[in-house]
């Protein structure tokens, strides 16, 4: 075992391999805020990916309804019960990672599902934390929540997938930190699915090989985002590059929302992987269910997001999600308008801040009606 460090824990700790960072990191941040569930990202990636034969139960990019939903089965509670308790001092892990909790004879503390388990992606979908009497959901604040969770591979910096592969099948991609498995080398042992604690690496029968989410590497090496981003109807995502925090840049969109403003949270970052999927936060889901999944930054973020409306430069990039196709490597706020640029300067598109509202009245002479959706 190799001694690397890991900001998202704020300190070392132990991993398979030496610390190798690729020049750049493919990273995403998902605004769960935003998200419908409407699932039209998993359609689009398994139309794109995965609708051959053996692929049936896969999916590279799922949604699941928190707290009840899981894909697969029970993926996350299964592996928190597992490792037992996990807990920070400020901003500091103090518990174990699962690296270092593996046990004899493995790399990291892991479960694999059973086949039944992938049969019910929408388990639990729209299940709320409580009973909800008739009515009760018209007051707002509702007492009882549930949230969308939309989920891709993490393409870690310290893959658990990789550390667990015996064959060395499993590689991160030095110009863009992408994991990919190598169809060619790959034995089909599953250790891979054993040892990524988020499910996102999948055994396909019908080959005898593991496959995952590639982050559509095609599209994003011409500088196009993955097709479950652009195919977004709720426009929660951004994709682009992320630096480690010392050497965070104030216009690169993914630095400015992860490093400067802290307002997009890692996914379970006690378990030590480093995952490169964001999430801002939820804000209207129970704190200690939200310090559970996003670690100690989740009161910030919640509350720099009510702020979102005061604060024009926050308002002006989560302006730019979902806002053209191509990865936006590069940002800045001019006026009540946000500008998305290459990484030479040139510019890619604008968003405004604020769109223009037109109230319609409610006797139209025109035809000489009354509407009936306005007072
Ligand atoms: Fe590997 Fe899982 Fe991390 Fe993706 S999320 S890189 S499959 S450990």
């Amino acid at each position: 075992m190799a001694r690397v460090f890991n900001w998202q824990i704020n300190r070392e700790m132990s991993y398979w391999y030496p610390e190798s960072r690729p020049e750049k990191q493919f990273a995403a941040i998902f605004d769960t805020n935003k998200c419908i569930s409407c699932q039209t990202c998993t359609l689009a990636c398994k139309t794109t990916w995965t609708s051959g034969r053996g692929q049936e139960y896969m999916l590279w990019n799922n949604v699941e309804t928190k707290p009840y939903g899981f894909y697969p089965l029970a993926w996350d509670m299964k592996l928190l019960d597992k490792l037992g308790p996990q807990t920070w001092s400020d901003d500091r892990y103090d518990g174990r990672t699962l690296f270092e909790a593996a046990e004899a004879g493995e790399r990291v503390l892991g479960w694999r599902p059973e086949e039944i388990d992938y049969a019910h992606p929408n388990v639990g979908e729209d299940d709320c934390t409580g009973r909800v009497d008739g009515g009760a959901a018209l007051d707002i604040p509702h007492a009882n929540w549930f949230f969308y969770l939309a989920r891709i591979c993490n393409h870690c910096t310290y893959p658990g997938c990789l550390a667990s592969c015996p064959r060395g099948s499993i590689y991160k991609r030095k110009e863009d930190g992408i994991v990919l498995v190598d169809q060619e080398r790959c034995r089909g042992y599953q250790e891979c699915v054993k040892g990524c604690p988020y499910k996102k690496i999948f055994f396909n029968p019908m080959t005898g090989t593991s496959e995952k989410c590639i982050a559509c590497f095609p599209k994003f090496e011409t500088g196009l985002q993955p097709q479950c981003f652009v195919n977004c109807i709720g426009k929660i995502r951004f994709a682009g590059t992320l630096s480690t925090p010392d050497k965070a840049r104030e216009d690169n969109p993914i630095d400015y929302l992860v490093h400067v403003r802290k307002l997009a949270l890692p996914l379970f970052p006690q378990w030590g992987l480093e995952p490169n999927v964001y999430y801002v936060p939820p804000i209207h889901v129970a704190r200690p269910y939200l310090h559970q999944l996003f670690g100690p930054g989740v009161d910030a973020s919640i509350e720099a997001y009510r702020n979102a409306p005061q604060d024009p430069d926050l308002a002006a990039l989560l302006c730019l999600f979902g806002s053209t196709e191509r990865v936006v490597p590069r940002w800045k706020r001019q006026g009540d308008v946000g500008i998305g640029m290459e990484e030479d300067g040139s510019e890619i598109l604008r968003v405004p801040l604020r769109e223009p509202t037109f109230v319609r009245a409610a006797f139209d002479k025109t035809h000489n009606i009354q509407r009936t959706n306005v007072p």
